[in-house]
C-alpha cells in the first residue's frame, strides 16, 4: 500500500493564490514593502487565450508611479486613442482617450501574458516575492476560527503554505471563495464570447471597433498582425451556433467586418474559436479572518467596456496600501481585512451597475433583434458632441476612484 506523501510546508507573510493582474501586481507590491510574498499560479505559464489584452491609463499610471512606464511601453502594443462603433453602414465615434488627466492618453493592447511576464520578471528582481507555477491552491486551512493557509497541489506532490493573510485572487472560478463558504451575489450576464483571431492586413481600419447587426455583435481589437476578435452571442447559443456550422459562422463574421474578406477560412475548425462565459457577480463580504478576495474572485466582471483588469489591479493597489504597512508588523484584524472592501466596493458597484446597464440596454436587445437596427440615441449624442465622448473614455480609462501607489 502506498502512503500519502507528506505536504512540503512552507511559511510566509502573505500567499496569494492566482498569478493574474491582481494576484501579480500585489505581489508585486508587497514585495516592494520588504514583505514576504508567494504567489501559487496553476498553469505553467501565463500563456493562456481567455484573458483581455487592454492596459488601462490608470494602470498605465500605476507603472509610471513605480518607475516602470518607459520599460513596459518598450515592449510590442498597439495602442488607442479613440473607440469606435460600427452600427450598420454608419461609423460612430463613442469615445475619446486624448484628454484624460493621464500621462498616457491611450489604452495600450498587449498580450496579457506579456503583461503578467513584465511584472514577474520585475518582481523576481526582490527577494522578498517567490512565484511557484503549476501550483494549484485546493482549499483554505482553518484554525482556531481563522484561515492560516493554503493547500495546494504541485508537480513535486502536495504543498501547505502557512501565512499570516491568505489573499485569493483566483478569478471568476475562485476556488478559495468556495472554500471558505463566502457568499455569492449572482447578477448574471445575458452572453458568452466566442474568442478567436484573425490576421490583419496593412489597409485594414486601425482602431478598436465594435460592429452591430441584428442578432450579432463583433468586437475587434486591432493587435497589430491579428485582430483579437470577440464575437458576442446570448447565453447559451454556443450549440445552436455550432449546429449550424462553421461555413455559417464565418459568413456571418464576413458580414459583419466584409474588409476580412477570404481571410475568415482562417478558421479552420471549432478549435480555432474559444467559447469563453460570461459572469457577473460579487461577494457580500470580500474577507473573512485570514483570508481576502480581491479582482475577480471578490467581483467577476463582464467584458461589456473592457474593465476588468483595470479594476483587479486598482483592487491590488489599494490593497497593498491599506495592509502593506500593518502586514509588516504581523498578522491583521479582521477589521482591517473589511478596510479593503470599504475602499473598493464603490467603484465595484458602479462599474458592475454600468456593465449591467449596457448589458441589458445594448447587448440583449442587439443580441435579441431579428430586423435593421440603428444606434441608441445615447450612442448618437456621444458622436454628435465631441466633448461627451470624453465621459466614457473617462469611465472606461480611469474608473471609479483610481488608485496610487504609496
Ligand atoms: C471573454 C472575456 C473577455 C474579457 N476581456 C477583457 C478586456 O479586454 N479587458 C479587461 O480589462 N477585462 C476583460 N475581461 C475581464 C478580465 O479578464 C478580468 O476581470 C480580469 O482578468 C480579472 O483579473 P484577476 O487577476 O482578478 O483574475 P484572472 O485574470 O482570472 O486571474 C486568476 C489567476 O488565478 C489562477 N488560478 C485560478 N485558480 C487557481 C488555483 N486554484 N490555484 C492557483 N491559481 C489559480 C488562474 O490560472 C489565473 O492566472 C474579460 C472577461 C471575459 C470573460
Amino acid at each position: 500500500m502506498n502512503t500519502p506523501q507528506a505536504p512540503e510546508t512552507l511559511h510566509v507573510r502573505c500567499c496569494i493564490v492566482g498569478g493574474g493582474p491582481a494576484g501579480m501586481m500585489l505581489g508585486f507590491l508587497l514585495a516592494r514593502q520588504g514583505i514576504e510574498v508567494l504567489v501559487l499560479e496553476k498553469h505553467a505559464d501565463f500563456l493562456r487565450d481567455f484573458r483581455g489584452d487592454t492596459i488601462h491609463p490608470s494602470t498605465l499610471e500605476v507603472m509610471y508611479e513605480l518607475g516602470l512606464l518607459e520599460a513596459f511601453l518598450s515592449r510590442p502594443h498597439q495602442q488607442t486613442q479613440t473607440v469606435s462603433l460600427v452600427v450598420g453602414s454608419e461609423t460612430l465615434k463613442i469615445g475619446d482617450f486624448s484628454h484624460l488627466p493621464t500621462r498616457c492618453k491611450f489604452i495600450a493592447f498587449m498580450p496579457q501574458w506579456d503583461f503578467l511576464d513584465f511584472l514577474a520578471d520585475h518582481a523576481r528582481a526582490n527577494p522578498h516575492f517567490h512565484l511557484r507555477m503549476l501550483a494549484e491552491a485546493t482549499d483554505v486551512i482553518e484554525e482556531q476560527g481563522r484561515v492560516a493557509g493554503v493547500k495546494a497541489s504541485t508537480q513535486d506532490g502536495p504543498l501547505e503554505v502557512r501565512a499570516d493573510l491568505v489573499v485569493a485572487a483566483d478569478g471568476r472560478h475562485s476556488v478559495l471563495r468556495e472554500q471558505a463558504g463566502l457568499e455569492i451575489l449572482d447578477i448574471g450576464a445575458p452572453m458568452d464570447v466566442l474568442w478567436m483571431r484573425i490576421s490583419k492586413l496593412p489597409g485594414d481600419p486601425s482602431q478598436l471597433l465594435g460592429r452591430i447587426e441584428a442578432g450579432q455583435m463583433l468586437v475587434m481589437i486591432d493587435r497589430g498582425e491579428y485582430w483579437q476578435c470577440a464575437y458576442l452571442i446570448a447565453k447559451g447559443a454556443a450549440g445552436r451556433l455550432k449546429e449550424e456550422g462553421l461555413p455559417a459562422f464565418r459568413a456571418k463574421l464576413a458580414g459583419l467586418a466584409p474588409f476580412l474578406g477570404s481571410r475568415v477560412e482562417e478558421l479552420q475548425s471549432w478549435d480555432d474559436i474559444k467559447l469563453l462565459t460570461v459572469a457577473v457577480d460579487r461577494l457580500k463580504r470580500w474577507s473573512k479572518p485570514g483570508l481576502l478576495c480581491i479582482g475577480d474572485a471578490a467581483h467577476a466582471m463582464s467584458p461589456a467596456g473592457g474593465v476588468g483588469i483595470n479594476l483587479a489591479i486598482q483592487d491590488a493597489v489599494a490593497t497593498a496600501n491599506i495592509l502593506g504597512p500593518l502586514l509588516k508588523h504581523g498578522p491583521v484584524t479582521p477589521e482591517q481585512l473589511a478596510l479593503v472592501q470599504k475602499r473598493r466596493e464603490w467603484p465595484t458597484r458602479m462599474t458592475q451597475g454600468l456593465q449591467v446597464l449596457l448589458q441589458n440596454r445594448l447587448i440583449d436587445p442587439v443580441l435579441n433583434s431579428k430586423g435593421p437596427i440603428s444606434a441608441p440615441w445615447i450612442i448618437r449624442w456621444l458622436t454628435q458632441w465631441p466633448l461627451l465622448r470624453r465621459i466614457p473614455a473617462r469611465l472606461i480609462g480611469i474608473g471609479f476612484r483610481p488608485e496610487h501607489v504609496r
